[in-house]
């Protein structure tokens, strides 16, 4: 073909280089491996990245999976502990306390829903909790660690793992594959985004020492400002403030305690107007308090914060402001938007590294050549949207169900009026026991599971066809299963 008919892209330029930039190379990278593509990041030494971001889903294995990265060289690389789930604690008021594994609940029996037998047997008294039925909240709460068998002998043994990491770490182990696979890196300050008169497409970056970085397709990682989609390309913001109310947070690294095991979990423990993150790394832990400012002054959040860390400060607090909310479209002429440039919803469930996961693979499934043609750019934005919102919804769900009495933030939250889509889920959940699923879900039915179950929210009544197991045989498989665990977690050796 001849070079002037072949639309190929071929330069793919990434504009930042915090987690979500060489997630970005290094992916592309592997992916069109032995093409002619060339893939440059430029990114700012000066400016640096946002430094946090250390808890992660499960995903992220699979990520660097596909990069053919081990388990145990990231974590190495990283000084990664894993993580069974979340533990969210004082959420219901003082002393309340559950984990959101991933992982399931018991086993489901003719195509009903485990949590249908539990509730059945927790009306007619027994006091087991569903979280005794679930091996990943039980290793969790334990303190255990085991990899999970890859092939299950039933749904009683599936669970799942994620990571706790140094994000500046693994930022770099990416770095330096993507460097390896041939990505090109320029440290430099951008002072513009160049624009073509003709249809206003991005020509190019001009840098700060005058040069121009030009390229066929733009990557946004520049973080929260959005440099080329939202300043440069003028794509708006939807806030979705008036569901998520926190817009601010502290961060601070604290040392290990001598002795002290890295819990396979990560805390988040409800404060008077927002949250506590405590994040277990190897070298160091990770702490946080995700605040709203409206309720709670910068010396309030920091009295909340300091007095539990967990262990003495290693750093000064650091504030970082933020807007909860989507870009309107993450793709826009020849940029996509990728990591905070795209939008931010605050770390409860640890989805921004997942998020960008989900973009990148988006992003390679989508890749277009240099006539961008509208459908892609289309269904890369409907996507995004659709999986955006849903994450929302799980996230606002904490908020919504609280049943914390001591502030006004905490009522006004469960007051608040919550989005039509997590209506329909919730009405659905009381008055039959089931899940409303959408397209681009992030969270499976386990995970809603956990939060109703965590929070206590049950239907009104469990699945009727349920009454034609014998309620002596249910009783006795329910303990069956729940000894299951327990000894399968006695054997466990300690995270
Ligand atoms: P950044 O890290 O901000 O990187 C931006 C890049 O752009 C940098 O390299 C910078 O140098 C470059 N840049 C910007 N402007 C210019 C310029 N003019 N010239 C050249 N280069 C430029 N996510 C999780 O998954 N788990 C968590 O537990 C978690 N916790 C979080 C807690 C808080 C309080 C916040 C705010 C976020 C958290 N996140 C978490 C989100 C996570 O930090 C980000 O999703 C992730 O780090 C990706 O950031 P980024 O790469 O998009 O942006």
């Amino acid at each position: 073909m001849d070079e002037i008919d072949d639309p190929r892209i071929r330069s793919v330029v990434i504009v930042g280089g915090g987690t979500a930039g060489w997630m970005t190379a290094a992916a592309l990278v592997q992916h069109f491996r032995s093409t002619p593509l060339k893939i440059t990041v430029v990114e700012s030494s000066d400016i640096g990245t946002i430094g946090v971001g250390e808890a992660t889903i499960p995903t992220i294995r699979r990520f660097y999976g596909q990069l053919g990265l081990r388990d145990d060289d990231v974590m190495r690389a990283t000084q990664a502990t894993c993580k069974l789930g979340i533990r969210f604690i004082d959420w219901s008021g003082p002393g309340s306390d559950f984990i959101h594994p991933f992982g399931l609940y018991g086993q489901d029996v003719k195509g009903i829903g485990f949590h249908h037998y539990w509730l059945k047997q927790k009306r007619a008294g027994d006091p087991a909790p569903l979280a005794a039925y679930s091996l990943g909240a039980s290793l969790a709460a334990g303190g255990k660690f085991i990899q999970p068998s890859p092939n299950p002998p039933s749904q009683l043994s599936v669970f799942d793992w994620a990571l706790h990491l140094d994000a500046g770490l693994f930022a770099q182990h990416l770095r330096a594959y993507a460097e390896a696979g041939g990505c090109a890196r320029i440290d430099a300050r951008i002072r513009s985004v160049e624009l073509r008169p003709e249809d206003g497409f991005v020509r190019a970056l001009t840098l700060d020492d005058g040069r121009e970085v030009e390229g066929d397709l733009f990557v946004d990682c520049s973080g929260f400002k959005g440099l080329v989609i939202g300043e440069a390309l003028g794509v708006g913001f939807e806030d979705w403030g008036r569901w998520l109310p926190c817009d601010a947070a502290y961060a601070v690294q604290s040392a290990n305690r001598p002795g002290d095991a890295p819990a396979p979990f990560t805390r988040v423990t409800a404060r008077s107007a927002g949250w506590q993150w405590g994040i277990p790394l190897r070298h160091r832990a990770g702490n946080g308090l995700v605040f709203s400012s409206a309720h709670l002054s910068d010396d309030q959040a920091l009295a909340e914060l300091m007095p539990h860390l967990l262990g003495d400060p290693l750093t000064e607090p650091r504030r970082i402001p933020f807007r909860p909310g989507r870009r309107s479209q993450a793709w826009a002429k020849n940029c996509v938007a990728i990591g905070l440039s795209s939008g931010f919803l605050e770390p409860l469930e640890s989805t921004s590294i997942a998020l960008i996961e989900t973009g990148i693979e988006r992003l390679k499934a989508l890749f277009p050549d240099r006539r961008f043609a509208q459908p892609i750019l289309d269904e890369f934005n409907d996507q995004t949207a659709r999986e955006m919102e849903r994450v929302r919804d799980f996230i606002i769900l904490h908020y919504k169900l609280n049943r914390r009495t001591d502030t006004d933030f905490w009522r006004d939250c469960r007051e608040m009026a919550i989005p039509e889509t997590l209506e329909r889920k919730l009405a659905l959940w009381t008055a039959r026991g089931q899940f409303v699923r959408y397209r681009w879900e992030m969270f499976h039915p386990a995970s809603w599971l956990a939060i109703y179950d965590g929070f206590g929210l049950y239907p009104d009544h469990y699945d009727p066809a349920v009454d034609a197991m014998d309620p002596a045989y249910l009783a006795r498989s329910l303990a069956e299963m729940r000894t299951n665990i327990a000894d399968f977690v006695a054997r466990t050796p300690d995270h």
